[in-house]
């Protein structure tokens, strides 16, 4: 098990400088690319998007915004791979290559997206427009919280909150209104329709949030704090003090007390994160470790969707929540 501890270390230590590394090659990669050795690669293939506006989007929820706003007048590329944490991702000549005819650029902002500033105007060129879907939204700002890794500006987690997701749809439905004004009727529509769709999840939620018999949980990664917000829950202990950073015995213990002074019973893992400490946690306090996700994937029917995403999320913790 120390053997194991301790690969686990280097592994993480490794990953850390493999980031750093790959951060600046991939600077030399785009200072070369700039500089005029572009050339057509015939291995990667470039989906042609007609007269369809071509919009990337960095998350999936957020693709899926777009996808419900723009319906077939858009053409949505998700940039994080379903597998990968937005926290630690780093950017591959792949991504550049999804920006290449993109009009928009739809993003959570607060630092979020750090890998992809250059990336996006190295792909797709200057007239790209980026839509920070967090403007305008009342950001908490975590403490005792390492800022690293995407959380420096605050929380940006948002879109797990369906209210606040209501206000990510209307910035890109606008976003949309302004790039292709003919068809604005059609995304005033849409959204209209989808806008409706996420009242009736969030009436679900409250419903279903008001027969919980316990109200507290822990989580891997603070990615449910404005749902929990916003739905009268209670964030009994965050463990990864930045995500993808697993605590050390001071901050693990530290945690367990906390845990242990409230009423949680269980502990959310993410599939993006590594559950190890959930489960380290949780053999310590008693408590089940369950899985919410809050990406989903085009490849899991049951959470291939934002709607879906949540419905599955709001069933997990209906199991995590119930009394003993
Ligand atoms: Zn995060």
């Amino acid at each position: 098990m120390r053997a194991r501890a301790f690969l686990h270390e280097a592994e993480n230590e490794a990953n850390h400088r493999h980031r750093v590394g790959a951060r600046i090659l991939f600077c030399l990669f785009l200072m070369v690319l700039v500089g005029g050795c572009e050339q057509p690669n015939t291995k990667v293939s470039e989906p042609t998007a007609g007269d369809r506006i071509k919009v990337v989007a960095s998350i999936y929820p957020l693709a899926d915004f777009v996808r419900a706003v723009g319906g077939d007048r858009v053409e949505v590329v998700t940039l994080l791979p379903p597998a990968a944490s937005p926290h630690v991702y780093s950017p591959s000549p792949r991504d550049l290559a999804r920006f290449r005819g993109a009009v928009l650029f739809v993003q959570i902002g607060l630092g979020f997206e750090f890998w992809s500033a250059q990336l996006a105007r190295a792909g797709a060129g200057e007239d790209l427009i980026e839509v920070e879907t967090s403007e305008g939204v009342d950001v908490i700002h975590e403490t005792g919280h390492d800022g690293a890794h995407g959380h420096a500006m605050g929380n940006p987690h948002i879109w797990l909150d369906p209210i606040i997701a209501m206000h990510q749809v209307r910035a890109i439905r606008d976003a949309l209104a302004g790039l292709d004004p003919d068809h604005r009727e059609i995304y005033f529509r849409n959204a209209a329709a989808y806008l409706g769709d996420l009242e009736g999840l969030d009436e679900e939620i409250r419903e279903a949030v008001n027969g919980f018999a316990r109200k507290s949980f822990v989580a891997i990664h603070p990615s449910w704090t404005y749902f929990a917000e916003r739905y009268g829950l209670f964030e009994a202990g965050v463990i990864e003090p930045s995500p993808g950073r697993e605590p050390t015995p001071v901050e693990m213990m530290k945690i367990v007390r906390q845990v242990r002074e409230s009423s949680a019973k269980v502990v959310f893992a993410e599939p993006q994160l590594n559950p190890k400490a959930a489960h380290v946690l949780a053999k310590e306090v008693g408590a089940q470790v369950l899985t919410l996700d809050p990406i989903g994937s085009p490849d899991v029917e049951e959470r291939s969707t934002y709607l879906k995403l949540m419905r599955y999320n709001l069933d997990v913790m209906r199991r995590g929540m119930q009394a003993p």
